[in-house]
This record gives structure tokens, C-alpha cells and sequence, in this order.
């Protein structure tokens, strides 16, 4: 009797603790939209908690719509990173009515990220056509090429490209803005934080070496991709893509359109065409029939991959021995 007594006690103080020591010290919930962010968010968490990630599976965030368990997580968030309105529209919204407690990184706002406005011209438009009144591009005469997609008209904040995960140095850029900002929100484990940083840029820096290397080879070589979402890639490799089979990723496009870019894979001697996990492979097979052009696999989003710290440096790495292998003429 006396010692159930006792034990009664020591179950109250025990209570009494676990009460009041959770919310003394509870850990931020911290979400990240989309795999490759979750990965940079996870890289420089490494060792505390894991973000929540918002995007799962093979979706594409151009056309996501929000699940119960993604609204949840919003709702109890202290820190919410995404790209921004460019990339997952979907999110907009709901992080303005759920994430109200949340402080939010739009990390294409980020300092150091370096943007670009989506490509137009001969083969080259926009993600989203429909408001724009481009569709005449399309049809201009063949002295057009090389200089076409690199050419922009006053693009409006919105034409932004929002892939900007896919140049590592924006990369680098995203892991400082990351790390700022869980030393504001978890200022107690800021030391691992730092040091978590520092170490994600040295290897980010590696990583960009090491896809240097790999693309040399195949610098300039001709190529199309499904969607506009290689450009931040290209950019930093010296990469020549000429033009998307799809304008926006969420249309398929039309049978003008596949013809068209048949010809220009036919005039250019593009030596490959690449598809992404999410499309129809049998699109890509009616542009390449009766070419030369190889048909390669791109995923800029890693949904094949396990989220966490390392899928960010797998992704990249899988992009650049996929380009090589479809790139090189002697494949
Ligand atoms: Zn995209």
C-alpha cells in the first residue's frame, strides 16, 4: 500500500513534467514544397528533425492540388519553405489562409538566386500560353534557330522560371537563405545549422564539378526536352536544348505542334529527345520516328527518388550521366 502510494507520486511529478515540457521547448514544424527543396531543407537539418515535405509521389507541382494531410501540415507550420507562385501555384493560396502562423521563404525571392524569364520563339513558349497571345511564334521563318530562345520579350514578374533548383549555384544560394532561417525560427541549434551549411556548399560545389565533367563532352550538341525546365541547367553547362514538345505541362499538345517539332528535330539533327516520368512516352516516340534523335529520360524532380539529404546531389547526378548517355553521337 505504501508503495503504490509512492508510485502514485512519482506518476504525478512524472505528468506534472511531461506537461509542461513540450511546449518549453517544442521543435518547429517546418515544411518544404516540393523533393528537391525538401532535400536542401533536410541537408541542412541533418541531425535535428526532418522537414515535412508537401509534394509526394510522381506529380508535377505545375497541376498539384493540395491533399488533407499537405493542408494539415500547413496548418500547424512555424516555417514554410517553396520556390514561389512560378513553380507551385497551388500552394498560394492555401499558405495565405493555412500557414498564417508560418513565416514563409520564397526562396526564387532568395538573395543570390539568379532568375530567368521562360523561353519563347520558333519552338521555344512559354508554360503559360494561354495568356499570353504568342501563337503566331511558331510560325516565323528559318533564320530564326540558335538565338531564338534566347530571346525574351518584357516579361511581367510571373514569366519567371521557376526551376531554379537545377543550377547548383542557385543551390548554394537557397542552403545560405535555408540555414538563415531555421537559425531565426530554432535559434538553439544554430551551431549545427551553420555547420550543416557550410558543408552543403562545399559538396554542392563538387557536385557542380563533377557535372561539369560529365557535360563537356556534349556541350552544343542539339537537343528537346517535354517541358521548359532545363534552362538554369543549360545555362551553367554551355547545354543546347532547341525547343519543348510541350507548351505548358499540364497540355498535350496538338497534332501542328508534334509535326512541327519533328521537322525541327529532322532540320536541326538533334541528337536526342528527352521525356520526363510524369508524360506519355508514346508522344515522344511519334516526334522521334524517322529521325536519327535518341529518347533519353529527365527527372528534375526526383520522384523516383527517397526524399532526404542526398537526393538533391542523386537527382543532379542522374540528370547529367542521362544527358551524356543521349547526347554523345557515338552512343
Ligand atoms: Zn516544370
Amino acid at each position: 500500500m505504501y508503495a503504490t502510494k509512492r508510485a502514485a507520486s512519482i506518476c504525478a511529478t512524472l505528468l506534472a513534467v511531461l506537461a509542461t515540457a513540450p511546449a518549453a521547448q517544442a521543435d518547429p514544424e517546418i515544411i518544404a514544397s516540393i523533393k528537391p527543396i525538401h532535400s536542401l531543407v533536410a541537408g541542412v537539418m541533418e541531425g535535428d528533425l526532418a522537414p515535412k515535405l508537401v509534394v509526394e509521389g510522381a506529380a508535377s507541382p505545375h497541376t498539384y492540388s493540395l491533399r488533407p494531410s499537405g493542408a494539415r501540415a500547413l496548418g500547424r507550420a512555424d516555417l514554410i519553405f517553396w520556390v514561389g507562385h512560378n513553380l507551385e501555384p497551388f500552394l498560394e493560396k492555401p499558405i495565405k489562409s493555412l500557414g498564417t502562423g508560418a513565416t514563409v521563404v520564397t526562396l526564387m525571392d532568395a538573395p543570390g538566386v539568379r532568375t530567368l524569364a521562360y523561353r519563347e520563339g520558333t519552338t521555344f513558349e512559354g508554360h503559360d500560353h494561354a495568356k499570353d497571345d504568342h501563337a503566331d511564334e511558331k510560325h516565323e521563318e528559318s533564320d530564326h534557330n540558335d538565338d531564338d530562345h534566347d530571346k525574351h520579350d518584357d516579361h511581367a514578374d510571373g514569366d519567371l522560371d521557376g526551376h531554379i533548383w537545377l543550377d547548383p549555384v542557385n543551390a548554394q544560394a537557397m542552403v545560405r537563405a535555408i540555414a538563415d532561417a531555421l537559425i531565426t525560427a530554432d535559434p538553439e541549434h544554430a551551431p549545427l545549422y551553420a555547420a550543416n551549411a557550410q558543408s552543403m556548399h562545399e559538396r554542392i560545389e563538387a557536385l557542380s564539378t563533377e557535372i561539369d565533367a560529365i557535360l563537356t563532352p556534349v556541350r552544343g550538341q542539339p537537343f528537346f526536352v517535354f517541358h521548359d525546365a532545363y534552362h538554369y541547367m543549360e545555362q551553367r553547362y554551355g547545354l543546347a536544348a532547341a525547343g519543348s514538345i510541350t507548351l505548358t505541362p499540364d497540355l498535350s499538345p496538338g497534332a501542328g505542334r508534334i509535326r512541327d517539332i519533328r521537322n525541327k528535330v529532322r532540320e536541326l539533327g538533334a541528337t536526342c529527345v528527352f521525356t520526363e516520368p510524369q508524360f506519355p512516352t508514346s508522344l515522344v516516340d511519334v516526334v522521334t520516328a524517322n529521325t536519327a534523335a535518341k529518347t533519353g529520360l529527365l527527372d528534375p524532380l526526383g520522384t523516383s527518388l527517397l526524399a532526404g539529404p542526398d537526393l538533391y546531389f542523386t537527382l543532379m547526378r542522374n540528370m547529367a550521366t542521362a544527358m551524356r548517355a543521349c547526347l554523345s553521337r557515338d552512343g
